[in-house]
């Protein structure tokens, strides 16, 4: 069935990794050793936002497959007053519900084909990726799948497939990250440090610019880069350099403008929410509106 599934797979130019479900207890206790401050993945954790009580709930799983996925990096390129503004989207954001579907698919299809289930699991993607030999870690706290850099989206669920052939390997850092650094020296809030994949999530521009509300003082209105998130670590890496992850969308400016003065997602033209829906950024609506000011600068 692996060798199926991984056909298939390849068909949408995605790869998989497996681990044996309960190492799933192993993650938990290592998330909770390094608390809080430096660790993206754990920002959720915090929340509760993660599910390892899977094990308890449902007593057939024995497999956790965590799947990866090329994503695209869009630009909305927008001509005002003679000059061309380019509006960055990082990766991840913009293919989200399509790479949902099309993985969503093929897992039944072939799942179903063999008499295995699959359920629905909330887990920390980046660590299962890289402890089942996926990926691997940068210096910038992505996790970096090779054909794809870090410009990849991950997919986790669980099965009642049981595997004879686990991997489990240590977490590590790209080797090129050692005589690189340049996720570091881009980083305008200077949350990366050189030799570590943690990120101080307490200066972070993602997890400020994700959320509604006021921006902090310290953060520079400069430094914001993105209709949401933050680039900068991403597109200076080598490792993400092929120009096919760039998907650029021509836009009007008073489009722009549209979604800065709208009161509501509802009350936009249907151009303007088609155009957020099909990017999956309709459910960051008021976030873009605010984001849009500080990246024009108005
Ligand atoms: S920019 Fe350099 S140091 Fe940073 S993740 Fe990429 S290879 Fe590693
Ligand atoms: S996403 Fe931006 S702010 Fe966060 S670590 Fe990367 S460059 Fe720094």
């Amino acid at each position: 069935m692996l060798q199926e599934y991984s056909t298939e797979l390849e068909k949408i130019n995605s790869v998989f990794g497996i681990i044996e479900a309960n190492r799933i207890l192993e993650i938990k206790n290592e998330m909770a050793l390094y608390g809080n401050s430096y660790f993206l993945e754990n920002n959720h954790y915090n929340n509760d936002y993660y599910n390892f009580d899977i094990l308890k709930e449902n007593k057939s799983i024995e497999s956790i497959f965590i799947v990866a996925t090329p994503s695209p990096f869009y630009i909305l390129r927008v001509k005002h007053n003679e000059n061309i503004i380019d509006i960055k989207i990082p990766p991840i954001y913009g293919n989200r519900s399509d790479i949902l579907e099309n993985i969503k698919n093929i897992t039944g299809k072939i799942f179903i084909k063999y008499g295995f289930s699959t359920y629905p699991v909330i887990l920390p993607k980046k660590i299962l990726a890289i402890y089942s030999g996926l990926a691997q870690y940068g210096n910038n706290g992505l996790v970096f799948v090779k054909g794809m850099g870090s410009y990849c989206r991950l997919t986790a669920f669980a099965s009642d497939f049981r595997s004879n052939n686990y991997t489990w390997l240590k977490p590590e850092m790209m080797k090129s990250c050692k005589s690189c650094g340049k996720c570091v020296k881009n980083c305008p809030s200077k949350a990366l440090k050189n030799g570590t994949p943690w990120v101080n999530i307490n200066k972070c521009i993602v997890e400020f610019n994700e959320q509604d509300g006021k921006f902090p003082n310290w953060l520079n209105d400069e430094w914001h880069n993105c209709l949401i998130g933050c680039i900068k670590c991403q597109e200076i890496c080598p490792h993400n350099k092929k120009e096919w992850k760039t998907i650029i969308i021509p836009i009007e400016y008073s489009e722009i403008e549209e979604i800065i003065n709208s009161n509501n997602f509802t009350n936009l033209s249907e151009y303007s929410k088609k155009l957020l829906i099909d990017l999956n950024l309709d459910r960051y609506y008021s976030k873009i509106k605010r984001n849009i000011k500080y990246l024009l600068g108005i």
